[in-house]
């Protein structure tokens, strides 16, 4: 006789395609930092769906206002206004000091514009000549899964059977500068880099980098766009990650935790002088600022500064690296990161660990091969960030 969960994972691995390779752990409910299976073990959220939960598990705030909205109007299409959408604009817009958004729904669509929008922004301000504009990339890059996005990356696996790609993309290594300046030609529209590269293993660029290539765009007329999907919202103790080095991007891509782990948005923030290449019939999507996701937002954006979400990670964080660092481990090659942002590099496949991890009832991911990320919902407690560490370092001490 099977478990449930057995039986939902036989049937998971029936019929759904096999493009993930999840833990075997089936969720059925969830609050806060906190996850249970069907059989009624709980488990500590260490991953919050790749940034997306930053806010926690079900935050009562935000599942007031998806249920609220839900009671109200869920979707208009952009063919006519919504009473949700404008004061949405406005609050992006002041948190981001841009002047323009465009909402869409998952991460690799925000990509998708704003590769569009630069592209055009090349064309129009540039007099870049037709289809010869150029964007600059980084080697380790995330930016989701769509054909622009795997087109940008420098790994084989996301890339392989997918031909033909997109053209008009270089890449340089992650953080060099030299690079950068290199690769730049009349013809480049963007430098594109995650601040902090997530799914790369939690690999920050050398100190001074983000400041430095963003001067080398101002002086060379290339728009700096930060994808900040998976870093941003207070992910690394900062409100941005740019805000590590004072760097204001031209065009800022945020995804994830923009929808509170409740409801899917992303968008596009810049100035009207990027953004406003677009008019009507250029862009667009179905679902892309609709009211249920507006609120469901609103309601996130709210969270995050009243419960000082960006302060709390960073404070959290430094506590949790310095405790992570007195693991006395032979395992354990370095550790790295930002706010509640941890990769802990491993001198070996980290996935047994992971599992490990798991039946001591910690949920952590492992990316590329050998790193443990630890990136738990931002409004963990200090009591339950003990009870964390005391597991892993169970689990990692020699
Ligand atoms: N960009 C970055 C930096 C990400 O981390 C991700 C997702 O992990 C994406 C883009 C893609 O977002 P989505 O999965 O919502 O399309």
């Amino acid at each position: 006789k099977y478990s449930y969960s057995e039986e939902v994972i036989k049937q998971t691995e029936a019929y759904g395609a096999n493009n993930y390779h999840p833990l075997p752990i089936v969720i059925s409910g969830a609050e806060g930092v906190w996850v249970k299976d069907p059989e009624g073990n709980r488990y500590m959220d260490m991953l919050s769906a790749y940034s997306a939960v930053n806010q926690g598990h079900r935050h009562p705030k935000i599942i007031d206002a998806l249920k609220k909205q839900a009671d109200r109007v869920t979707l208009t299409s952009r063919a006519f206004h919504s009473d949700q959408l404008g004061p949405w604009y406005e609050t992006i817009c002041k948190l981001t000091k841009k002047e323009m958004a465009l909402p869409m729904n998952t991460g690799a669509e925000a990509v998708e514009t704003a590769i569009k929008a630069a592209r055009r922004w090349g064309y129009t301000n540039k007099q870049i000549e037709e289809n010869k504009a150029e964007i600059i990339a980084c080697d380790g890059n995330f930016h989701g899964r769509t054909m622009s996005a795997v087109s940008l990356s420098s790994e084989e696996e996301y890339k392989q059977g997918f031909g033909p790609l997109l053209p008009g993309i270089k890449r340089i290594p992650y953080g060099d500068l030299e690079a950068l300046q290199k690769a730049i030609t009349p013809n480049t529209v963007a430098f594109l880099i995650e601040p902090i590269q997530g799914e790369a293993g939690i690999v920050l660029p050398p100190e001074g980098f983000l400041k430095a290539a963003a001067n080398i765009c101002k002086k060379e007329d290339v728009l700096f766009i930060a994808d900040e999907i998976q870093v941003g919202l207070a992910r690394t103790g900062k409100m941005f990650a740019c805000d590590w080095e004072d760097v204001e991007p031209d065009m800022l891509i945020l995804g994830k935790a923009l929808g509170g782990g409740v409801f899917p948005i992303s968008c596009v923030v810049a100035n009207k002088d990027i953004l406003g290449v677009f008019n009507p019939g250029s862009h667009g999507s179905t679902f892309g600022g609709n009211p249920l996701a507006c609120a469901v937002s609103l309601a996130s954006l709210q969270v995050l500064e009243e419960e000082h979400l960006a302060e709390r990670s960073f404070r959290l964080g430094e506590y949790f690296k310095e405790q992570l660092k007195k693991i006395n481990s032979s395992l354990i090659k370095e550790i790295r990161g930002r706010g509640l942002f941890i990769g802990v590099e491993l001198t070996t496949s980290a996935r047994p660990y992971c599992e490990r991890l798991k039946e001591e009832g910690l949920l952590c991911k492992e990316t590329h091969n050998t790193v443990i990320r630890f990136a738990p919902p931002l409004i963990i407690s200090q009591e339950d960030l003990d009870w964390a560490i005391r597991k892993i370092h169970s689990v990692l001490s020699n």
